[in-house]
């Protein structure tokens, strides 16, 4: 992190460098290093939540009452950057960091009791039944339909890009409650176990060769009207402000570790002249947006921390922390040269030593998955219609 640390936030990182030598096995630093996704394999990814939350850590943002931690703002960047350069594996946010602050800000006390103790310890998986077929930017446009029947709704239709969904235990869903009149007036929004009957999971495998993303179906669906937070047709208030949380977070200590990993690429492709050159050149240029980047992101959660609005600052964020992604990721395969044209078996790529420099390998598959940052989370085209909007309305 750039600027002085005080003594009291030395000792802090000292704490967490002490914990991660400790608890971030070799195993979980390769898991975190071969990680070419936004979030890492389920497997490791959960192993490594539920360590996290034995040390009170997995869910530092969570108000203190729900088992968050209260740290100041330096802290959380303190905390989020030693995870980074430790290699830890980047957890899924679906649960801790998307549906917990709805279910914390809209939820009722039994909701929280359900819920919340399980995102925390690791127990519940959760995925995002967002977009459909018909409805990604245009999300006020989804089908997915839920009739009351008593104590229960019934859905049937189709979410599309669902991350994850093959190891979820919960979803939460937009569902289309009423018709006629405005869109957005007709939406509410539902959380329910994905081993309901009627529920299919289907697989989309990505250009990366990742499974990462499925279809998921909905065939008479019976789920229990307990399960819904907020009001029938007011969910959209709801969907947005878990919008807010999916783009928003820190961007800059993921992206410092990368630029470190390149560095050392670099150092050991053992380049000369003006290729080397230009390399160094354009390292330096995306380690100063990495600063910018960092002062964003500590002005985001010094913000937070006071209990501010976000305002445009998620859709600000999501749109260079993305982009400075791509941009890391080609110089990364620039640096990699004729290894990044390399395939290895999926098995071979997850274990074990490689034949090749490990960054190598990686930079193609971390290359093509990052295609989709730019996409998923509000593309950044509605972002930047978000951001002009602001600015013209302010
Ligand atoms: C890797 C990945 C993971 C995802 N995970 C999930 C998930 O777990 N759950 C979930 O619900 N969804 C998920 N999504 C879906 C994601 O939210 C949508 O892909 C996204 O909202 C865009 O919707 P779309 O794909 O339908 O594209 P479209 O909305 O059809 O957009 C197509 C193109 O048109 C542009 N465009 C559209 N409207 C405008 C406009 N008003 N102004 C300017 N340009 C516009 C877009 O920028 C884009 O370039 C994921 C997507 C990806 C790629």
């Amino acid at each position: 992190m750039s600027g002085a640390l005080n003594d009291e936030e030395l000792r802090f990182r000292d704490e967490v460098r002490d914990f991660l030598a400790r608890e971030l096995t070799p195993e979980l630093r390769q898991a975190g290093r071969r990680c070419s996704g936004i979030f890492t394999e389920y497997h490791d990814g959960n192993r490594w939540h539920r360590i996290l939350a034995r040390r009170g850590w997995s869910v530092p943002h969570w108000p203190v009452e729900h088992g968050g931690t209260g740290w100041t703002p330096v802290q959380h960047h303190i905390f989020a950057s030693e995870l980074a350069a430790a290699d830890a594996p980047p957890r899924a946010p679906m649960g801790p960091g998307m549906v917990a602050p709805v279910i914390i800000a809209f939820g009722t006390p039994e909701q929280q009791q359900r819920w919340l103790p399980a995102i925390r310890n690791g127990d519940d998986y959760w995925c995002q039944g967002y977009s459909e077929p018909g409805a990604g930017s245009d999300l006020a446009a989804l089908q997915c339909r839920a009739v009351r029947e008593g104590d229960d709704y019934v859905i049937n239709g189709t979410k599309i890009w669902t991350t994850h969904a093959q190891y979820a235990d919960r979803m939460f869903c937009l569902v289309r409650t009423a018709t006629g009149g405005k869109p957005q007036a007709g939406i509410s929004f539902l959380c329910f176990d994905m081993d309901t009957p009627g529920i299919t999971v289907r697989p989309i495998i990505s250009i990366s060769g990742d499974h990462e993303l499925n279809q998921v179906f909905f065939d008479n669906v019976r789920v229990p009207v307990a399960g819904r937070i907020g009001e029938e047709n007011q969910g959209w208030t709801i969907a947005k402000y878990l919008l807010q949380h999916e783009r928003g977070g820190s961007y800059a200590p993921q992206l410092r570790a990368r630029l470190r990993r390149q560095r050392r690429a670099l150092a050991q492709a053992n380049l000369r002249g003006a290729e080397a050159g230009d390399l160094a050149l354009k390292l330096a240029d995306l380690e100063c947006a990495v600063d910018a980047m960092e002062a964003m992101d500590m002005a985001a959660l010094r913000a937070q921390v006071r209990g501010e609005p976000r305002g445009i600052r998620p859709s600000m964020g999501k749109t260079l922390g993305t982009e400075l992604r791509q941009r890391l990721d080609e110089l990364a395969v620039e640096i990699a040269g004729q290894y990044a044209a390399v395939g290895l078996p999926l098995d071979d790529r997850l274990d074990g030593p490689l034949p090749l420099p490990e960054d190598a390998v990686y930079a193609m598959s971390a290359y093509l998955n990052d295609r989709a940052a730019t996409i998923y989370a509000g593309t950044n085209e509605v972002q930047r219609n978000l951001i002009a909007a602001h600015l013209l309305a302010n």
